[in-house]
């Protein structure tokens, strides 16, 4: 077996046996995998690089291709581009790269990554993505968040999910304090949530050409709000079920302050918030610039529907009495 399909082998032993096999480890560059997203099992051409230090730069690493040998994606797979950072004593990192801009090239390339984003992923398990104008977007985490990199990064969302959201979910699956199969199964559900909201939201988003429904912000400060929340067993990533707010209006919508007629769309706003308002001119102006009634698609598809706003203020039983 060749060293490459060798560190192929070991980082597959690393992220675990319960969510990634070998299929043919070939000569490494790439071998052939099955990575477990969900319940599902995809095919990957794995390609990987040990990262190592660069002389000539403190606190700059690297990992490279296989000289020689282009980056091929086998039939009906996709391409995997992934340096392993592996010291002893040291929690083992995966730093992945996107891989499509590199496919063809047959001369030596180096991935230059900074030593932070290993570190920051060895304390937080997922580190904040570090991106330049030479290597694009890379990710750092632990082999346990392979499957969850995978899913994120198919479904376009690696960069729209929050950082801080990824390392919120994997210290509460308790994935930081220690390197379980149980721990990274938690971490890996939770990941897969973030995607799927990440996912809604993006479409709610270009739905409403970017602007909130309730004022009309832009400036990417809006966010895709579930009318049925997802806590509730019956909530829905349908577009019926979403709509577009910025974070103020958000916040005020999760709060109940906001009430939005089923039928007519009509806004009306908790008399004691607008009680509230008129102490404050800043909070007065905002509840001012807020519409009378939302502005959705007009595609009877697409735009809120009224069973959506029904079955939310059914679920919300209490907190909507002010509403009548
Ligand atoms: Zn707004």
């Amino acid at each position: 077996m060749t060293a490459r399909a060798e560190d192929l082998v070991l980082l597959c032993s690393l992220v675990g046996s319960d969510v990634v096999r070998v299929i043919d480890p070939m000569r490494g560059w790439p071998g052939l995998v099955e990575v477990r997203v969900g319940e599902e099992w995809q095919c990957f051409s794995m390609h990987v690089g040990r990262i190592h230090s660069m002389s000539r730069r403190e606190h700059e690493y690297r990992f490279q291709n296989a000289l020689g040998h282009e980056m091929t994606v086998l039939p009906d797979s996709r391409p995997l581009l992934l340096g392993l950072w592996c010291e002893p004593g040291e929690r083992p990192v995966i730093v992945a790269a996107q891989p499509e801009s590199r496919l063809a090239a047959t001369t030596r390339f180096s991935v230059l990554l900074p030593e932070s984003l290993f570190r920051e992923a060895q304390r937080c398990g997922w580190a904040t993505p570090y991106a330049n104008r030479v290597n694009g977007v890379l990710w750092g985490f632990v082999p346990e968040l392979l499957p969850s990199f995978v899913e994120l990064y198919t479904d376009g969302v690696a960069e729209a999910v929050a950082t801080s959201s990824v390392q919120l979910a994997v210290l509460g699956a308790g994935l930081v304090s220690q390197a379980s199969p149980e721990a990274g199964e938690r971490a890996r559900q939770a990941t897969t949530r973030l995607k799927r909201d990440a996912v809604f939201g993006g479409m709610i988003v270009r739905l409403y050409g970017g602007q909130c429904a309730m004022c009309g912000l832009n400036l990417n400060l809006v966010s895709g709000a579930h009318i049925l929340p997802v806590s509730a067993p019956a909530s829905r990533d349908i577009p019926e079920n979403g709509i577009c707010l910025c974070d103020n209006h958000h916040r005020a919508f999760d709060r109940h302050h906001i009430w939005i007629n089923p039928g007519s769309h009509e806004v009306r706003i908790n008399p004691a918030v607008v009680e509230l308002a008129a102490a404050n001119p800043r909070s007065a102006a905002f509840l001012a610039q807020t519409y009378s009634v939302i502005r959705a698609p007009a595609d009877p598809m697409v735009r809120p529907s009224a069973e959506m706003f029904a079955a939310r203020y059914a679920y919300f039983d209490d907190e909507y009495e002010w509403a009548g």
